[in-house]
């Protein structure tokens, strides 16, 4: 029995889901999970050891890693054994070969043992590929983001320029296709949306549009949740 509001939010790479979760996290107080990082921790890691295209090693890692999470000013700060790698999951060498290393079932299996403790004692905000299906099927609220992936390659482009990271426009796009491609099509967990997935195309609209519209849909499970409560 799920005691806690859990809202999952799911979707490809640069959809929207980091601002808006954090959002939602700030504003309702919740725990805010970002998945991504955690598959990205571990990728670092396997990379700065020499053992990315190890399976054996890579689930050894996942198993042992001492990985923590921490969420200040609207950012989720990474440590892997008391390092903080928050700015070194976030790099081209990493999204080159993240969706690889999350397609191993058993590194899966790992991380979503921790993502799952997180919902044991806290209301979450939990953001990914596979929160609203494998992590949290019973989530309160699923949200499913989408964008063209031209409008989500500008989005990470400028991201990227703002950290001074020399990428072009197409480079960051092939990157996000590929890893769109793996994240879909892999065996285990594959991106997809949840059939009671509340789904919003952003490809239109600005921050504060996909914001208001998620927060009315927030407001409606709230009202429903406070009209079925004895009185
Ligand atoms: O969300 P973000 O882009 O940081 O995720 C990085 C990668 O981690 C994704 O491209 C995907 O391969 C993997 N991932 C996943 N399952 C999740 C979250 C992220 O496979 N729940």
């Amino acid at each position: 029995m799920q005691n806690f509001i859990i809202i999952a939010i799911d979707g490809p790479a640069a959809s929207g889901k980091s601002s808006v979760a954090k959002y939602l996290a700030d504003k309702l107080g919740y725990l805010y999970v970002d998945t991504g990082a955690m598959y990205r921790a571990i990728t670092y890691y396997a990379l700065e050891n020499g053992i990315v295209d190890d399976i054996d090693a890579l689930i050894k890692a996942a198993r042992n890693i001492n990985l923590t999470l921490g969420y200040e000013n609207g950012t989720t700060r990474v440590f892997i054994d008391g390092e903080e790698v928050t700015d070194k999951i976030r790099t081209p060498e990493v999204n080159a070969k993240v969706s690889d290393v999350s397609k191993i079932k058993e590194v899966r299996e790992e991380l979503v043992k921790i993502q799952r403790k997180f919902g044991h004692n806290n209301n979450l905000i939990v953001e990914g590929r596979d929160t609203t299906t494998v992590v949290f099927p019973n989530a309160t609220l699923k949200i499913f983001l989408t964008a063209d992936v031209k409008e989500r390659a500008r989005r990470r482009y400028l991201e990227f320029k703002e950290k001074g990271v020399d990428l072009s426009l197409e480079e960051v796009e092939k990157s996000i296709k590929n890893r769109d491609r793996i994240d879909s099509g892999r065996d285990v967990s594959p991106l997809t949306k949840a059939e009671d997935a509340f789904e919003l195309d952003t490809t239109d609209l600005t921050i504060e549009q996909e914001i208001n519209q998620i927060v009315e849909k927030v407001k409606e499970i709230s009202d429903k949740k406070l009209n079925k409560q004895p009185s």
